[in-house]
């Protein structure tokens, strides 16, 4: 309503694809949000931009090599200036009502942490934390009573699908992918597909890191076990299906054989419109679903011999421990070298199998603090670096 205190809101990742996106819906209806903090990893000038735009209370960014360049932007303005990881963190502890947790890779944990020890609500794209983190992470949302919305259209999917059914046993919890750009690739033409290539993808417009995983499917392997741990479902309960518009995002099936699905254009706008407006639901200005003019549907099996992503996943989601944390970190360091052209596109997924298979000692480690997830992030690192010699 409108006497209502305004929000206070924190963007960590504000200058990201996700960033951007939710403080594009917070800005045009700026009398109920009010700007806390917002965060960047690189970009100063768009950071500075935004945190002036929205009468931000901090700005932050994570590369200290910047902060005089930020805070020569914002001089005068009455906003604060920070740098540095740790400033991030920090700037992730201010009082908020609502943060939206956007930074890409485990680089993003601690700060997503720091916003679940509030105890306020967590909105998380930054699905490489759950991946990692999971049963960890899960366990702080519930020690500090936060409320975690996922932004994945996916899982901002399910979690309206199973609200349908509250108590109730479910049959299999199916998520959807687009297939990427190379869904019709042979793996002899996968082998010489540039980063440019990887980095068109079909129906959403992304960052470099999540456009790349849709490529490789490995995406879709990060969100099975994010659904894992957000919906506390068994392995045998999750389930992918390639569907190359993007307008299904997800489908629970029941005993009965009812299932349900979850459509909407294929716009993030929609999924963080959901977890800012939840339990409510607020107008987004876009074009509505026009079923008519998209005439058709499509459906098809994953093919796990050209994307090994999803077999990987499977495995990763039955062994449990720390399968997700090495699986990601190896694919969050195979990525960056692929995209530093040092390896062809198949070695990534290939890389994170090797490094799993090699890691049984990593992987049997059930830890029991962010810290230990962080030492066996930092160890599966490591020893993905160490093999990308041999597929270079
Ligand atoms: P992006 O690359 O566009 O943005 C990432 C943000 O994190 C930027 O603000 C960047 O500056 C910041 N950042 C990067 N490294 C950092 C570091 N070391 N420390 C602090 N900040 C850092 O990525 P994105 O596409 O917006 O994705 C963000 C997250 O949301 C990812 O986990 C992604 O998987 C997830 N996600 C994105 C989409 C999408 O449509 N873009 C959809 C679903 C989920
Ligand atoms: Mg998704």
């Amino acid at each position: 309503s409108q006497s209502a205190a305004p929000r206070r809101i924190t963007v960590l990742g504000a200058t990201g694809s996700i960033g951007e996106n939710t403080l594009d819906l917070i800005g045009r209806d700026p009398a109920r949000f009010q700007v806390v903090a917002l965060t960047g990893g690189e970009k100063v000038d768009r950071l500075a931009e935004l945190a002036i735009h929205h009468n931000a209370e901090l700005a932050v960014i994570a590369d200290e090599t910047r902060y005089e360049a930020l805070r020569a932007r914002l001089e005068g303005t009455g906003i604060e200036a920070a740098a540095g990881r740790q400033a991030v963190i920090e700037a992730a502890t201010r009082p908020a009502d609502w943060t939206m947790a956007a930074i890409v890779g485990v680089a993003g944990l601690e700060p997503t942490h720091a916003a679940v020890k509030q105890g306020a609500t967590v909105a998380v794209a930054n699905k490489e934390c759950l991946v990692c983190a999971g049963p960890v992470f899960m366990a702080e949302v519930r020690r500090h009573g936060a409320r975690l919305l996922p932004v994945d259209s996916e899982h901002s999917a399910a979690m309206q699908l199973l609200s349908q059914s509250e108590g109730v046993e479910i049959d299999k919890l199916c998520l959807t992918a687009s297939g990427g750009p190379f869904r019709r690739y042979t793996r002899e033409e996968m082998a010489r597909v540039t980063p440019e290539q990887a980095l068109k993808h079909p129906n959403w417009s992304m960052g470099p890191k999540i456009t790349l995983d849709s490529a490789t499917l490995m995406n879709k392997a990060l969100e099975m076990l994010e659904a894992q741990h957000l919906f506390d479902l068994p392995a045998d309960r999750i389930d992918a299906v390639i569907h190359p518009q993007s307008v299904v995002h997800c489908l629970v099936y029941y005993r009965d054989g009812s299932v349900l699905a979850h459509m909407s254009p294929p716009d993030m706008r929609t999924p963080i419109a959901y977890s800012l407006a939840w339990p409510e639901r607020m107008a987004v200005p876009m074009a509505p679903l026009d079923l008519p003019k998209l005439a058709t549907l499509t459906f098809e099996a994953p093919d796990s011999d050209r994307f090994p992503a999803l077999r990987l996943a499977r495995e990763a989601l039955r062994t449990g421990k720390s399968a997700g944390a090495v699986l990601n970190a190896a694919n969050e360091v195979a990525a960056a070298a692929f995209f530093a052209g040092e390896i062809g596109f198949l070695a990534i997924t290939e890389i994170v199998e090797r490094v799993l298979t090699e890691s049984a000692d990593l992987v049997g480690r059930e830890p029991t603090t962010i810290e230990d997830v962080i030492v066996i992030d930092e160890q599966a690192r490591r020893r993905a670096r160490e093999c990308l010699p041999a597929f270079a």
